[in-house]
């Protein structure tokens, strides 16, 4: 797959403030990548990097398998790093005319663009009568105008109600299955795991993890079980062929097996042992908390 962007052991320092601390990313055309964090976790100043706005301390960073400059390869990528900013007394359309002039790109592209954001209906509205939603929505048209290789937000529901979020990350998704690589920075797990399908987590500048959305969310599992002798049922949980562990979390067990193994099978094995349980469920830990696990584990 092409390269778009490669991020190698990036660092950036303010002062005593270690913001970036050794990231490196692929990213390959076509997908959709999310740099998720908390506030303060160095996801705006590691985009501020790429695009040429903040300068590195060390590391390296390669667009486009490094065939251009990073000013070159910048002018084929569409970018939100800030606040939405138009002429308030100017329609959508006319905002959109004015960057189309200043960027010589040809003005057949105004439409195009303002439909797939949602906004042909309004294109003769003037910016300052827009929502937030719409504000946002305009500037995504915009960064779209030139039909970038790859378009990178930064934190592109931040602020907006609930419709709002739900159709930026609609639009998100729409644009992302034409073939258009995103990149995004979001604190929002589920943002993530709707739109995305590669994340870097990062913490205090650090990657906690990087690899597919799917890979991450894709985990053993766990069965919850209870009885009305709890030792006796842990006895013989220890004593299946594919136990891993158990543990006790208030009055149920907490099982996991070695292998993947139906509950079913579980409840035969069990009632094979003269133990009749009052409850089996099967859980799968949410992005969420895995993503709890991962920051406290690595306890930085
Ligand atoms: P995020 O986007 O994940 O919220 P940032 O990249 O904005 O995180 O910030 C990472 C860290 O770098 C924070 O501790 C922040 O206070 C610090 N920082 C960001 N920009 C500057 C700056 N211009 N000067 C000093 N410190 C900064
Ligand atoms: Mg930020």
């Amino acid at each position: 797959m092409e390269s778009i962007l490669s991020i190698k052991n990036l660092h950036k320092r303010y002062g005593f403030v270690h913001a970036v601390n050794g990231i490196s990313l692929e990213i390959k055309k076509g997908n959709v990548y999310g740099i998720l964090g908390p506030n303060g976790s160095g996801k705006s100043t590691t985009l501020g990097i790429v695009l040429n706005v903040v300068n590195k301390t060390s590391g390296e960073f390669t667009w486009f398998d490094g065939s251009q400059s990073t000013h070159e390869a910048i002018k084929k990528v569409g970018a939100i790093i800030e606040r939405p900013n138009f002429y308030p007394y100017m329609t959508a359309a006319e905002n959109l005319s004015l960057v189309c002039k200043i960027k010589g790109i040809p003005k057949t592209k105004v439409a195009e663009k303002l439909e797939i954001v949602g906004l042909t209906e309004r294109r003769n509205s003037k910016f300052r009568t827009f929502s937030l939603g719409m504000k946002q929505r305009l500037a995504i048209a915009s960064a779209l105008l030139n039909d970038p290789e790859i378009l990178i937000l930064d934190e592109p529901t931040n602020g907006l109600d609930p419709q709002g979020i739900h159709q930026i990350r609609e639009i998100i998704r729409l644009i992302a299955s034409t073939g258009t690589t995103i990149l995004l920075a979001s604190h929002l797990l589920d943002e993530v795991e709707k739109v995305c399908s590669h994340v870097l987590v990062l913490k205090k500048g650090q990657m906690l993890y990087s690899g597919t959305v799917s890979d991450m969310v894709r985990s053993e599992g766990f069965f919850e079980l209870a009885a009305n002798d709890l030792v006796e049922l842990e006895r013989k949980l220890r004593l299946h062929p594919y136990f891993k562990s158990v543990d006790s979390a208030q009055d149920k067990l907490v099982f996991t097996t070695s292998t993947t193994i139906a509950a079913a099978d579980l409840n035969q094995y069990l009632a094979s042992e003269n133990i009749f349980v009052s409850h089996l469920a099967f859980k799968k830990p949410s992005l969420e908390e895995q993503f709890l696990t991962l920051t406290k584990t690595a306890n930085l």
